[in-house]
């Protein structure tokens, strides 16, 4: 029986390293957030970089009226650049006459409200690198290795116990129901463990997903005679006081 316990982590802690498509070369980039203000892409293989100030405005105005003398006074929390406008027309609540005025802009930033829409994320608009078409028009998709998994943890639990104190609010809560529906079990396993999909990763990722990968789950790494694969693993684990043992397939013929 493997058992799963949500614990109260909502989408936004796994938003702090989104994998997407470079726009560029479509391999594997990633989109991070830089303090409040600043969203980055930049992507390894190619050198592609952007960087984005996310900032919107909010419009305080309050004023009296020229016609009656009252207060007049509404507020719009989120105007980005393109909808700003020179001039408004509003109507006053209490003489109802309508009157043009020069709106005031407050800037503010949130790229804290980053998210994610039909696959792609709202920074610079790219395709998730992890994602993939399921059944009925639903699309599985993670942010990050991290993100995918403790996805994974969840789905292929047997019994997945919910935390009352965070209800409705953790990812998982949160989840469609295509990915809870334990009839989906099998196939999302599949898309997860492997078989269909294989990704590229380097060393700082390859550490990340042994950090989350329960040890009972065989890892199958893939790269170039020679990269130190051998050598990653071994620190890796050796850090952790773990003794690793290697065993050549090249040198374990039967003859000896
Ligand atoms: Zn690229
Ligand atoms: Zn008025």
């Amino acid at each position: 029986m493997i058992r799963f316990k949500d614990i109260p982590c909502t989408l936004h802690d796994f938003l702090d390293i989104v994998l997407v498509h470079c726009p560029k070369c479509n391999e594997k980039a990633e989109v991070r957030k830089q303090g409040r203000k600043v969203g980055e892409i930049f992507c390894d293989k190619c050198g592609y970089y952007k960087k984005e100030e996310k900032v919107y405005f909010s419009l305080d105005f309050s004023r009296n009226c020229p016609n009656c003398g009252k207060r007049i006074a509404f507020k719009i929390p989120h105007i980005n650049e393109k909808n700003k406008k020179d001039s408004m027309k509003f109507p006053c609540e209490h003489c109802g006459i309508v009157e043009s005025y020069k709106p005031k802009y407050m800037p503010h930033y949130n790229i804290n409200n980053l998210y994610i829409s039909n696959g792609k994320e709202s920074c610079f608009n790219t395709e998730l690198w992890l994602q993939k078409a399921c059944k009925g028009n639903n699309v599985f998709w993670a942010t990050n290795f991290k993100h995918l998994e403790y996805l994974k943890q969840y789905i292929q639990a047997d019994i997945r116990e919910r935390n009352d104190f965070q209800r409705n609010m953790t990812m998982i809560a949160k989840l469609p129901k295509f990915i809870k529906s334990a009839k989906n079990r099998e196939s999302l396993l599949i898309y997860k463990t492997g078989k269909t999909m294989r990704v590229n990763i380097n060393t700082k990722e390859l550490k990340t997903i042994l950090d989350h990968t329960p040890t009972e789950q065989n890892i199958m790494l893939v790269g170039k005679h020679g990269v130190g694969k051998s050598k990653i693993l071994t620190d890796y684990f050796n850090e952790k006081g773990i003794k690793v043992i290697t065993l050549f397939l090249g040198q374990m013929s039967g003859k000896t």
